[in-house]
């Protein structure tokens, strides 16, 4: 595969959102170690008004659809991801305007894109113990990919995946320095970050459901 539309990306908004809700306990259970306990109960509200919103089938612009993204993530989670994640969305609208096929360059783009908006409102980078540490090696990885000139989109997901995997699993040894961790001090070491597994999960969803390569 080395393009896809905006009905590609609805299956795939879709794949993340379904292991997202299904997983709504063990993430909260994360946050609890950590945390509040409520990012699985928050994050899941988001990805299924995401899904209605993609059932409903009255949006055929990516930018629009992304736009709406954030707005429903916005409205519709609490605490931190609400406006980490609804930021990140309308970056992404922000970048895919006026575009309707996507290659793994502006598949990765998207991702950037996300990131930076993600970090404008945070101000959280790399090893801080957040679901950045899962998000960026990912991206990371796939801008690799283009640079080396990979063009299919499944291979280099695949392998994101992986780092993404990695990246959730180094949060074990980070001391949080962003978000509610942050009041536990030392104490947040041990424990991995509940984002930072959430990412690592959908990317592993997407990788297990697209289509494999021949
Ligand atoms: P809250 O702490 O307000 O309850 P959530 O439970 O909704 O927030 O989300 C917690 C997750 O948000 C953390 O596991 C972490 O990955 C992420 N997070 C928290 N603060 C930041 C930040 N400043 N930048 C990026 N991600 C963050
Ligand atoms: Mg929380």
């Amino acid at each position: 595969m080395e393009n896809i539309n905006i009905e590609d990306i609805k299956k795939i908004m879709c794949i993340i959102s379904d292991i997202i809700i299904e997983n709504e306990k063990k993430l909260s259970e994360l946050d609890g170690v950590i945390g509040d306990g409520d990012f699985g109960y928050t994050i899941s509200k988001g990805f299924k008004a995401i899904k209605d919103k993609i059932n409903k089938n009255d949006e055929d612009d990516t930018s629009k659809l992304m736009k709406s993204f954030g707005m429903i993530m916005m409205k519709n989670c609490g605490g931190a991801s609400g406006p980490l994640w609804g930021t990140g969305f309308i970056n992404v609208s922000d970048f895919t305007q006026g575009k309707e096929v996507f290659n793994l360059k502006d598949i990765s783009g998207m991702i950037g894109s996300f990131i930076q908006g993600v970090k404008k409102i945070g101000k959280a980078d790399l090893g801080d113990k957040t679901f950045l540490d899962a998000l960026i090696p990912a991206y990371n990885s796939m801008k690799n990919d283009v640079e080396q000139g990979e063009v299919n989109i499944v291979r280099s997901i695949n392998k994101a995946s992986k780092e993404a995997e990695i990246g959730a699993e180094k949060t074990k040894e980070m001391v949080a320095k962003k978000g509610r961790a942050t009041y536990l001090g030392d104490r947040s070491l041990g424990h991995v970050d509940a984002g930072a597994y959430a990412i690592a999960l959908l990317f592993k969803e997407i990788t297990d459901k697209l289509p494999s390569e021949n």
